[in-house]
């Protein structure tokens, strides 16, 4: 029997492309929509007839805007993925939604398909930043799609925040965590601008147009990000991304008031991206996508035009394939496992994956770094010290082969 696989569903369009953006979407294609779903439904069914109707244990539609695309579109993809898989009753379905794009009707729309997770791109609680950023939405509107999300019964909402604008001033940066746990989402992922290379915002820094972030700056913001969060009961799990808990009544005895939050905050934790992270099996579907399988990954062709017209012409929509060799497929389980920052890398799980253990395959990497600071070694996992958690890539790149 087939392991249960998680769903990856790249819609590529949005409304409007922002300028620091790199992912593959593309703006002003309305008319490839309908081609567009139409191709993922036959790349979901041949897949899931291939592997001969394996379970799903989650689903992310993301892209792109996803919710950019007319609900009954959407419906046609999901109804495809539960005839081609079989959808487990508790699989997290969750849907990335901008915050420009949505109302009432959609968000009932989504829960209608059984979307029971919303991951929307506020990015900021500030409208000059949000200018910059040229997003298509305000801060108001952002609340506002946060009420109407609430309201059409989604109890498990994640929003995204960019931190590290060029001279961001910090009190904004406050002012818009303050607000995000005003609203009490379950869930809340935080990235650091980066200049992508390629993008309209890189060709602004290289002509001098626009400063280059400043990584000080971007610490300073992460680290308080950290401390507020974490008095507002945000348990942080991973680098960028926390997980509510439970407000608990001050008489409570403190040991299960700290258990029962922790209990809570793994349940709103990202069960489609702790897939990623724990480097287990998962299947996308759409242009671009990338699918992985132990010891094997490959990706889809990127260009939406491209990818309609292989799956119509009854091609495979693959662009390329890579197998990992054992000793990368070694590093990129600590490279992701440790971006866990509580969880870690466990021994027993690397142990039943490669047949030896952490500290055979990678003791004088793991002792330099415990003496650096860096690195926790407890009996039974390794995983990363606070102070790591911003210098997660110099950690990383003890474990990857070449570097
Ligand atoms: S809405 Fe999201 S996916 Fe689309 S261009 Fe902006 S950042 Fe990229």
């Amino acid at each position: 029997m087939h392991p249960p696989v998680a769903l990856y569903i790249h819609v590529p369009f949005c409304a409007a492309r922002c300028p620091y953006c790199d992912f593959n979407t593309c703006a002003g294609l309305e008319a490839l929509f309908e081609p567009y779903a139409a191709a993922l439904v036959a790349e979901i069914r041949r897949a899931g007839a291939a592997l001969n109707r394996p379970s799903a244990r989650t689903i992310f539609i993301g892209g792109g805007t996803p919710t950019a695309l007319p609900p009954a579109l959407l419906a046609r993809v999901l109804a495809a993925c539960r005839g081609a898989f079989e959808v487990a009753t508790d699989a997290e379905i969750t849907g990335e939604a901008n915050p420009g794009t949505v109302d009432q009707a959609r968000f009932a729309a989504l829960r209608e398909m059984e979307v029971n997770r919303l991951s929307m791109g506020v990015q900021s609680f500030d409208d000059g930043e949000l200018r910059w950023l040229g997003r298509i939405h305000t801060a108001e509107e952002a609340v506002t799609a946060f009420a109407a999300a609430r309201a059409a019964g989604f109890d498990n909402i994640n929003l995204d925040f960019i931190f590290g604008l060029p001279n961001q001033d910090p009190a904004t940066w406050d002012r818009t965590l303050a607000q995000a746990i005003d609203l009490g989402p379950e869930h809340l992922s935080l990235y650091s601008l980066t200049v992508e290379d390629g993008t309209p915002l890189a060709d602004q820094v290289r002509r001098g147009f626009i400063p280059k972030p400043d990584d000080d700056l971007a610490a300073d913001l992460y680290l308080a990000a950290c401390e507020t969060l974490a008095a507002a009961g945000y348990v942080q799990y991973e680098i960028s991304n926390w997980a509510r808990g439970i407000s608990e009544s001050a008489n409570q005895r403190i040991s299960e008031s700290q258990i029962r939050n922790s209990q809570s905050a793994i349940r709103n934790q990202c069960r489609h991206n702790l897939v990623y992270w724990r480097r287990e099996l998962y299947l996308g579907f759409g242009a671009g996508a990338h699918s992985f399988a132990g010891e094997r990954r490959w990706w889809n062709v990127r260009s939406v035009p491209a990818y309609i017209q292989r799956i119509g012409g009854g091609k495979s929509p693959e662009a390329g394939r890579e197998t990992i060799e054992r000793r990368l497929a070694m590093g990129e389980t600590l490279m992701l496992g440790l971006r866990l920052v509580t969880e870690g890398v466990p021994d027993a799980r690397f142990e039943a994956r490669f047949g030896v253990g952490l500290d055979a395959a990678f003791g004088p990497q793991i002792r330099r770094l415990v003496a650096q600071g860096l690195l926790e070694r407890l009996p039974d996992r390794v995983r990363l010290t606070p102070t790591a958690r911003l210098l997660g890539n110099r950690v990383f790149a003890e474990f990857l082969p070449g570097e």
